[in-house]
């Protein structure tokens, strides 16, 4: 995505522009970026990995900033910022060719991962019974009848696996970059702090004034926090539905597809609808966003992360709908292409930002517990 001097040029420019903001401190109270700044007299690139992490992209230091553009000393922080989290990503990735691979053309890679998956699978059935992909199923355990329950747990078991090993490498490597020690998060009162700033994006409130991000102009609002409410709470919901349908089936012996009142399909629809309210609602922040503080080789990748999330949810809440009709098989096989898909690019989309933000406030947390 990036040559080798751009990312020699971009370190160099981020560095540089950090020492100006350690002078300046005009934006001391925008966001936690600031404060910590000041710990550091050089800006090597672990320090620059966390501190990117740390931004959640508000564009308050860009509007806000008398040296942005066209200013000659041309600050764009939230642009220079975005682009190393991104190397960030690609630096943590486990395996690392995964990590280019998705940096380089994120939206074909997952399209054509989900389009593989779905393939797989309706190939399958096909050869299960040919007819079995344009049958009506009703009843408990009709979509066992299309994919095998043991298939099913089988790939989903091992892109889970896979993903929860990339995600254990990732952190670990954020983590003891900076000479941080894996023993330290035994410190509960860092959880707590990081814990409690994911959950609420107190960060996206806009600092002390509390008007909230530039997310399109200078102008301050609310939106993009609601929005990514609705896209955390919902992602939240689905994994609770799932988590609760695995206890149906494992403990109580209830199998799938549940009742439209059960709390299964509850919180699952509510979440689904959710992430496409916030999907919807961030794309259309996106496209009206001031392209200035932007980086414009990222927006792909942005793009590609919200129509697979997006369609995740669209083609779950599609199979809910037709789940007794004769689209039932192909939706079914269709919508797990996309779920299985959106899992394994997790690790390397920017689905991975949740991951290392959270360890950027739990370092951070740090710096506010010793001050
Ligand atoms: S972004 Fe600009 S205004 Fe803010 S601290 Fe840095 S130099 Fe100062
Ligand atoms: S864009 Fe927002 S969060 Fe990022 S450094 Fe600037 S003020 Fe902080």
């Amino acid at each position: 995505m990036f040559s080798k001097e751009d990312n020699i040029l971009r370190l160099k420019d981020a560095s540089r522009a950090m020492e100006i903001c350690n002078a300046c401190r005009y934006c001391e109270t925008l966001c936690p970026v600031f404060p910590q700044i000041t710990q550091f007299r050089t800006f090597d690139k672990p320090t620059l990995n966390y501190l990117s992490n740390l931004c959640h992209n508000c564009k308050g230091c860009f509007h806000g900033c008398q040296y942005a553009p066209p200013h000659e000393f041309d600050l764009n922080i939230p642009k220079t910022f975005s682009e190393l989290r991104v190397d960030s990503y690609i630096q943590y990735a486990f395996p690392n060719i995964l990590g280019k691979l998705f940096a380089k053309n994120g939206t074909v890679v997952s399209i054509l991962i989900a389009v593989c998956i779905g393939l797989l699978f309706i190939v399958g059935t096909y050869f299960n019974s040919a007819d079995s992909l344009f049958t009506a199923y009703e009843g408990k355990g009709s979509f066992f009848k299309v994919i095998p329950y043991e298939i099913m747990t089988l790939v989903s078991g091992l892109i889970f696996f896979h993903v929860i090993i990339a995600f254990i490498v990732g952190f670990r490597r954020f983590w003891t970059e900076n000479g941080d020690k894996m023993s330290e998060l035994k410190d509960l009162s860092l959880w707590k702090y990081a814990m409690g700033a994911a959950a609420t994006l107190k960060h996206l409130d806009g600092g002390d004034n509390g008007h909230g991000c530039n997310h399109i102009d200078d102008r301050f609002g609310h939106s993009r926090k609601w929005f990514h409410h609705a896209v955390m709470y919902g992602f939240i919901l689905t994994l609770i539905s799932t988590t609760l349908a695995a206890i149906y089936h494992h403990f109580l012996g209830l199998h799938a597809p549940y009742d439209f009142d059960s709390l299964v399909v509850i919180t699952g629809t509510l979440g689904g609808i959710l992430m496409v309210i916030g999907c919807i609602g961030l794309t259309y922040i996106k496209i009206k966003a001031d392209p200035i503080p932007i980086s414009q080789k990222l927006l792909g990748m942005d793009y590609s992360f919200i129509a697979m999330l997006a369609l995740v949810n669209i083609t779950g809440l599609l199979l809910l709908v037709f789940r007794e009709g004769a689209w039932m098989p192909s939706l079914l096989c269709i919508h797990l292409g996309f779920v299985l898909a959106f899992f394994l690019m997790m690790p390397y989309c920017k689905f991975v930002h949740l991951l290392y933000r959270l360890g950027a406030l739990l370092k951070y947390a740090k710096y506010v517990r010793n001050n």
